[in-house]
C-alpha cells in the first residue's frame, strides 16, 4: 500500500526526522490560508499523487501551466495561484503512464535552500532476507538511471537483523555521501530513526529523493515515498487509515474488497485461475502462444459463487480484454462452483468476447454440465496448452 508524500513526511516527523513545515489542502479556497501559516520566503507547492517524477511531469490541461507538479513560489498569493492551477488537473509523469493521475490534493511546504541533493532508500532485499540501505550522491535524479550509467555512485548494504541498526551503518552512509562535521552525527541519528520507522511500521520501501543538505548545512528530508507491506496492515491500523482509494486501480480496489488476488496488466487476454502457480503458468503459456495476459487473477481455494461472479465482472470491465480464459484445476476449489460463478456473471453483465473454459478436477462433470446447459457460447478446452491455443486463436483469428 502506498501513501502520499505529505503523509509519509508526517509519519517520519513523528519519529523525529527533519522535515519542513507544510499543509495539505484539497480545495483551492483553502490554499491561501494554508500558505499563510508558513514562514516563507519560499513556498513549495506540490501535487500529491501516488507517483514520482512530479517535478519533471507535465499537466494535460493547458490552463494548469507548463511547470510540472512541484512549483517554487515567492509569495502566499503566488502559492495559492499555483495550487488552484493544479487542483483537479491531470499530471503525467514517467511513473503514471500516459493516462496520468488527477491531482486531488496539494501540499504546500515551507521552501528550503538547497546546498546538495542526495539519494537515500531503505528496502527489503529479498535475496538476503534483510533490510538494505541504498544511498548515492546523485540525488534528485532517477535512481534507475544512476544505476544503469554510473553504478559506482551507489552504495548499498544490508543490516543484520540480529544486531539491528548500528551507528557504524550511519557513518558508512555519511562518509560515502561526503558529509562533514555535525552532518555526520545528524546522518547517524536520521538513519537510525528511519530504520526504526521502517521496521515498526512494516514498510516495504522508504525512498527519500532528495535528502538534502540545506544552505545552513543541515540534513533534511525533502521528498518521501513510502510503501507498506499490505500483508501486515492487519496490525497497522494507523497506517491502513492513510489509504487513499482514489489513487488505486479501480479493478484492483474492487478485487481487494472481495479478497481476490488480482493485478491489472496491459495485455488482451483476461485470465481467471485458481492458485498462484497455475495463474503464473497460465500467463506464461498465453505469452508462449503469442498474446499477452490482461491480468493476474487467483480466485483462491475456497472461493464462493459470489466471489467468482465478482472476479468475472472485474475481468469483463476491462476494455482491453478481447478474450477470457478460465483455467481451473479443482482441488479444494470445486469446478461446479466456478461454473456457477461464470454463468451467474455472464447473465448479469453479458459476454461480448470469446470465452475459453478449461475445467479439471473435483466435480468436473458437474461443472461441465452447468456450462453446457447454460446455453453460453463457451469454447471448451481439454488442458492448459489447448486452452491457451484456443483463446489466442479466438482473439487473434
Ligand atoms: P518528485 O519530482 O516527484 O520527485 O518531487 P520532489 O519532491 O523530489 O521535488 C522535485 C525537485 O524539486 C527536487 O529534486 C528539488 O530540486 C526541487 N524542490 C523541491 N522542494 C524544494 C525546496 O523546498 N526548495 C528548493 N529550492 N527546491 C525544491
Ligand atoms: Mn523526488
Amino acid at each position: 500500500m502506498n501513501i502520499h508524500e505529505y503523509q509519509a513526511k508526517a509519519l517520519l516527523r513523528s519519529y523525529g526526522a527533519p522535515v519542513s513545515d507544510g499543509r495539505a489542502v484539497t480545495r483551492a479556497e483553502d490554499a491561501k490560508n494554508a500558505a499563510g501559516e508558513l514562514d516563507g520566503p519560499l513556498w513549495v507547492v506540490k501535487a500529491q499523487i501516488h507517483a514520482g517524477g512530479r517535478g519533471k511531469g507535465k499537466f494535460k490541461e493547458a490552463d494548469a501551466g507548463d511547470k510540472g507538479g512541484v512549483r517554487l513560489t515567492k509569495s502566499v498569493a503566488e502559492a495559492a495561484d499555483e495550487a488552484r492551477r493544479m487542483l483537479g488537473r491531470t499530471l503525467v509523469t514517467h511513473q503514471t503512464g500516459p493516462a496520468g493521475k488527477q491531482v486531488n490534493r496539494i501540499y504546500i511546504e515551507d521552501g528550503s535552500g538547497i546546498e546538495t541533493e542526495l539519494y537515500l532508500a531503505l528496502l527489503v532485499d529479498r535475496a538476503s532476507s534483510r533490510i538494505s540501505f541504498v544511498c548515492s550522491t546523485e540525488g534528485g535524479m532517477d535512481i534507475e538511471e544512476v544505476a544503469a550509467n554510473t553504478p559506482d555512485k551507489i552504495l548499498s548494504f544490508t543490516v543484520d537483523p540480529a544486531t539491528g541498526y548500528q551507528p557504524f551503518h550511519g557513518r558508512r552512509i555519511a562518509f560515502s555521501l561526503g558529509l562533514k562535521g555535525g552532518q555526520i552525527k545528524q546522518c547517524v541519528n536520521l538513519m537510525g530513526l528511519l530504520y526504526k520507522a521502517f521496521t515498526e511500521k512494516d514498510m516495504e520501501m522508504l525512498e527519500i529523493n532528495p535528502l538534502i543538505v540545506t544552505d545552513s548545512g543541515d540534513l533534511k528530508v525533502l521528498d518521501a515515498k513510502v510503501s507498506f507491506d499490505s500483508n501486515a496492515l492487519y496490525r497497522q491500523a494507523d497506517v491502513a487509515a492513510l489509504r487513499d482509494e482514489t489513487e488505486e486501480d479501480a479493478k484492483e480496489l474492487a478485487a481487494s474488497k472481495y479478497d481476490l488476488n488480482y493485478i491489472a496488466l496491459d495485455g488482451e487476454i483476461g485470465c481467471m485461475v485458481n492458485g498462484a502457480g497455475l495463474a503464473m503458468a497460465t500467463m506464461d503459456i498465453i505469452k508462449l502462444y503469442g498474446a499477452e495476459p490482461a491480468n493476474f487473477l487467483d480466485v483462491g481455494g475456497g472461493a464462493t459463487k459470489e466471489k467468482v461472479t465478482e472476479a468475472f465482472k472485474i475481468i469483463t470491465s476491462d476494455p482491453n480484454v478481447k478474450g477470457i480464459l478460465v483455467n481451473i484445476f479443482g482441488g479444494i476449489m470445486r469446478c461446479d462452483v466456478i461454473a456457477e460463478g461464470v454463468v451467474g456473471a455472464v447473465k448479469e453483465v453479458g459476454l461480448k468476447v470469446p470465452l475459453v473454459v478449461r475445467l479439471e478436477g473435483t466435480n468436473v462433470e458437474e461443472g461441465k454440465r452447468i456450462i453446457n446447459e447454460s446455453g453460453l457460447d463457451v469454447i471448451a478446452a481439454d488442458d492448459l496448452r489447448d486452452g491457451a491455443e484456443k483463446i489466442v486463436k479466438a482473439v487473434k483469428g
